[in-house]
């Protein structure tokens, strides 16, 4: 067993050690883990600072998981899933899931469901089948591999899955979807970067969403993959009471930037069951960019996007500040376009 695999099998995943730990009433938690699995490795663990803190609200159950006001998922991706473990909705590229299981079960999960259905989810059972589909479908040019997540699976069957998929000539681009480096850095081991070296071009996404979770570890796990060439980006989930606030996201985006991860998007959290008390509203997060644009590199901004059923959609701030001055931005946008020289300002 390699060490990041000892860390997962230390992981906390029961209300006994939790209350001990924490010292909190487990009854209200017991019907929320009977519906949704609990683990938090040690690491992660070892991060939150007090009940009800950033790290603990995205880790610890929550009561009102069991809330009833998101009665179903916004879209469901199994209508666009051709062959299991395949989604499909843009035509050039395709999303592999190829785990039902993660380090870190995170409570904000838009796979939730899918998580707790596929309990058991084995690949190799339908990876030839995944494989052949997206062998059929030339027009496909970027595979991203998800879950769950990718770097739960072992050095060895992750790299089977890279040979397969590096046999097919029209896959160009090779990305993985992970949070380990997050709530795991361990998993980013040299080994794990070796392999990965010899299947460029590859690109890595991870998933921080609160500055305590830069750390040295974590920190160290993304500047590995980023020597072994990888570049690294990052999408956040906007989150209540974790980032919707625009200090926090602030220095999230610019410490992101300093451990030489690219904030990629900021995802308005979807419709999914049993995370209604993390939703923010729309307005919330376009208060969060206005506060970013002109404050922060360019470099270190993100899109926000919200996931609507024909595909990822940015949403941009209304207003722009000027000299202190709010303006809307359609206003300031008109007269750039009806005096294109500035002779109207
Ligand atoms: C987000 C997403 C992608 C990747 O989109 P990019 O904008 O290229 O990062 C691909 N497929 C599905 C189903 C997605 O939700
Ligand atoms: S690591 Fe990703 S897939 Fe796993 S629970 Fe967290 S958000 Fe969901």
């Amino acid at each position: 067993m390699e060490q990041w695999q000892k860390s997962v099998s230390g992981s906390l995943t029961s209300l006994e050690e939790l209350t001990e730990r924490f010292g909190i009433d487990p009854e209200p938690l017991r019907p929320v883990l009977e519906r949704y699995r609990m683990r938090i490795t040690p690491y992660y663990l070892s991060l939150i600072q007090e009940v009800g803190d950033p790290i603990w609200r995205q880790c610890v159950p929550d009561p009102h998981e069991l809330e009833e006001g998101i009665p179903f998922d916004s879209f469901d991706e199994a209508e666009l899933s051709p062959v299991r473990g395949v989604v499909h909705r843009y035509p050039n590229r395709v999303v592999l899931l190829i785990s039902s299981t993660c380090p870190t079960f995170c409570r904000f999960c838009m796979r939730k469901s899918w998580i707790k259905s596929q309990r058991g989810f084995n690949i190799n059972e339908s990876i030839d089948r995944a494989i052949r589909y997206i062998e059929k479908n030339t027009a496909v040019r970027d595979v991203i591999l998800s879950g769950g997540d990718p770097l739960s699976l072992s050095d060895g069957s992750l790299e089977d899955i890279l040979i397969r998929l590096r046999r097919i000539p029209h896959i160009e681009i090779i990305r993985i979807g992970s949070r380990a480096p997050v709530t795991l850095p361990d998993r980013i081991t040299l080994k794990l970067c070796r392999m990965l070296k010899g299947y460029h071009p590859l690109y890595v996404n991870t998933h921080f969403n609160h500055p305590l979770e830069i750390t040295p570890q974590s920190s160290k796990a993304c500047i590995r993959l980023v020597e072994a060439g990888i570049p690294v980006g990052n999408q956040t989930v906007l989150l209540k009471g974790v980032n919707d606030d625009p200090a926090v996201m602030k220095e999230l985006m610019q410490k992101l930037l300093t451990i030489r991860v690219k904030p990629y998007y900021i995802h308005h959290l979807d419709l999914v069951k049993g995370t209604s008390h993390f939703r923010t509203s729309i307005e919330q997060g376009k208060t969060i960019m206005a506060s970013l644009r002109g404050q922060i590199s360019g470099m270190a901004t993100p899109y926000y996007v919200i996931d609507l059923p024909k595909g990822k959609v940015p949403i941009l701030p209304d207003d722009i500040k000027k000299d202190g001055k709010v303006l809307s931005l359609r206003n300031y946008l008109g007269k750039m376009i009806e005096y294109p020289d500035g002779a109207g300002e």
